[in-house]
């Protein structure tokens, strides 16, 4: 396969140029998401001619790119994101870093960038975060953001495989993404009229370009009062995702039985670190069905008015697990009981002892050391 043809660079080769100065680290209560950045990055070159150069921590700067760039004309970008946390026993750890590995790599592979052992990646980047570990923040309300970066900087103008690349780390520190007494409930624009992803395009992959285009429709919900938008797709107006959140649902279903679902990985949807991790959670709990399928909008408002909704709520590395408190539906009207043009706001039932504050417990005790698992990685 692909996967294993191209070489890859080795984390024995890393060099490190230290820092000459520290910046002063932002007080963690009042980081702003993305705003701050450490002291290094990590860098690793690629060239058809030569393939991967040696990987290099560096002190934080600029990059310096040809006018040409394919990145800047054709958007050959990808990226992760993904978190190292300071622990109640002050050890740093990465939460199923090789999930986040292996995405970057069938990223990779469909943005026709080279291909890298995975394994390599993780330990340069382990070796990142352990020499600006000081910018792991001393709480267990907040954590260093980890944000691989692959670009191609093949520097003409054919739209063609990239002969030149660059994959680069940076890390910023960033606060809970609730504030204090948090927890607060979602409000989702839907309107099909929006799509994000679509079959046979690249909504599975987190390349650049699937989100720079969401940020006029993220601002059309906000006109309307909503935080984000709620992703639906096709005819049908299938329930995808949720802004930047993979989307479950509890409820009581037809048969009476008590039921987690979320939209299966069919292609239109990034397959979420957080949500692959609730699955196997909810599964290993066993106390109710946990099921991933087709949701349709249709479906979702008809079980919604039928009171069996019990909760609805978003994951992501962001947030981990953020419930959803209403949603406005600019639809078409597709219950039967509607007429053509629907457009309505319904309240979505939230409460303090469902699944959803439960799995975000259970997650962050193991992310902050406050329980062992095989899950997590002590950089
Ligand atoms: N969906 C999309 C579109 C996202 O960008 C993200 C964030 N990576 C997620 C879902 C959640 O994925 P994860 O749990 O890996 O953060």
């Amino acid at each position: 396969s692909l996967r294993f043809a191209s070489s890859s660079f080795r984390a024995s080769d890393l060099t490190i140029e230290h820092s000459k100065s520290t910046k002063p680290k932002p007080d963690p209560s009042s980081l702003v998401f993305g705003k701050h950045f450490s002291d290094h990055m990590l860098t690793i070159n690629w060239s058809e001619s030569k393939g991967w150069d040696k990987p290099q921590i560096k002190p934080f700067q600029n990059l310096s790119l040809h006018p040409a760039s394919s990145v800047l004309h054709y958007s050959t970008e990808l990226f992760e994101g993904m978190k190292a946390f300071r622990g109640v026993d002050n050890h740093i750890r990465l939460f199923r870093p090789m999930l986040n590995m292996q995405r970057m790599l069938s990223s990779a592979e469909r943005s026709c960038l080279p291909l890298f052992d995975q394994d390599e990646l993780l330990e340069c980047i382990r070796k990142l975060v352990e020499v600006d570990q000081e910018w792991v923040p001393y709480t267990t309300d907040a954590s260093l953001y980890i944000r691989p970066t692959f670009i191609g900087t093949q520097p003409s103008l054919g739209l063609s495989k990239a002969q030149h690349a660059m994959l680069f780390v940076i890390v910023s520190p960033v606060g809970p993404y609730f504030t204090v007494g948090g927890f607060t409930p979602l409000s989702l624009l839907a309107d099909p009229r929006f799509v994000r992803a679509w079959k046979g395009g690249v909504g599975a992959f987190k390349v650049g370009g699937n989100y720079g285009p969401t940020i006029a429709l993220e601002n059309e919900a906000k006109n309307q009062n909503c935080e984000q938008v709620l992703w639906l797709y096709g005819d049908e107006e299938e329930i995808t995702e949720a802004g930047t959140m993979n989307l479950f649902i509890y409820w009581i279903n037809k048969r009476g039985e008590k039921e987690l679902v979320t939209p299966p990985l069919d292609g239109i949807i990034l397959p979420g670190v957080t949500r692959q991790s609730m699955l196997d959670l909810a599964q290993e709990w066993g106390e109710f069905k946990v099921s991933e399928r087709t949701i349709r909008m249709r479906e979702l408002l008809e079980t919604l008015e039928s009171g069996r909704i019990l909760e609805v709520f978003g994951t992501g590395t962001a947030c981990v697990v953020c419930p959803v408190g209403s949603l406005l539906y600019k639809g078409k009207g597709l219950l039967t009981s509607l007429s053509v043009s629907h457009c309505q706001t319904y309240k979505i039932p939230t409460t303090k002892n469902g699944p959803a504050m439960r799995l975000h417990k259970e997650l962050t005790d193991l992310q902050y050391g406050r329980k062992k698992s095989i899950w997590t990685q002590l950089v």
